[in-house]
């Protein structure tokens, strides 16, 4: 019976490390950081298309702007050259002149206005690009440490493994087989100590005394409330009912 208790434990602990290694799959970071590193990449290059047309419209204001310049110095030549003499030809260049003129200023102020909100947005893009680097890294870090996490419940696994391993052998596996069929029937312990000398380690409710003494008596016992097995070791009687010698069990189970 020792034996058997000793065998669930270790399997208990077992099952304790696999609802740990489950727990670490569902909720370690992972999934998050990389939703995180997604959202920073659409944005990455939205601001990447923004900063493209920002250049073509910068380009085509260029190209506008010395058109018109050209062609504003070239309507100032035709002016004082004095070439033209009617007057309203002269007056309607002057007019055209001048309409040009407001419009290059125009396209300045806007040149000036599109060079920095380009400078901020490549900030902006430098900024983002940092961040997805420093996302990633926190990822492959994330990722190290959820393995080393895995690898040592695994290796505790193992050892734990080894011991089970190691206890069977001490059981017949009639003995073994009949613990586990029962086992599925309670939840983990289907053996319990008595601990303080008269409650179930399995449920911790105190046990009433003509069961105490039936176990004492190194009968076989059930718990009154969660059904357990009982397991009794003389180590754990106070002193006070040290009257009647304790014989070894005398039960059917095995050491
Ligand atoms: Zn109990």
């Amino acid at each position: 019976m020792q034996k058997i208790y000793e065998y669930q434990e270790k399997l208990m602990e077992k099952e304790k490390l696999f609802t740990e290694l489950e727990q670490l799959a569902k909720k370690n970071g992972l999934l998050e950081l990389k939703n995180q590193y997604r959202g920073k990449k659409h944005l990455f290059l939205k601001i990447r298309q923004r900063i493209d047309a920002m250049y073509a419209e910068q380009k085509q204001m260029e190209t506008s702007l010395k058109d018109e310049t050209e062609l504003a110095r070239s309507m100032e030549e035709a002016l004082y050259s004095g070439d033209i003499k009617d007057p309203k030809e002269l007056g309607f260049i002057q007019d055209k002149l001048e309409q040009i003129q407001e419009s290059i200023e125009k396209k300045q102020t806007e040149q000036k206005r599109i060079k920095n909100a380009l400078h901020s947005e490549i900030a902006y893009y430098q900024y983002t690009g940092e961040e997805m680097k420093k996302l990633q890294q926190k990822f492959s870090e994330n990722q190290n440490d959820l393995k080393n996490k895995h690898q040592a419940i695994n290796d505790r696994i193992a050892t734990i493994n080894h011991a089970l391993e190691t206890i069977a052998k001490e059981i017949t596996p009639e003995e073994l087989n009949d613990f586990l069929e029962k086992r599925k029937h309670h939840q983990g312990r289907l053996y319990a100590k008595v601990i303080h000398g008269n409650t179930c380690g399995g449920c911790y409710q105190k046990m009433p005394t003509p069961l105490l003494n039936r176990l004492k008596s190194g009968k076989s016992a059930v718990c009154d409330h969660c059904d357990r097995i009982l397991l009794y070791e003389k180590e754990e009687t106070p002193a006070k009912e040290e009257t009647h010698k304790q014989k070894r069990k005398t039960s059917t189970k095995k050491k």
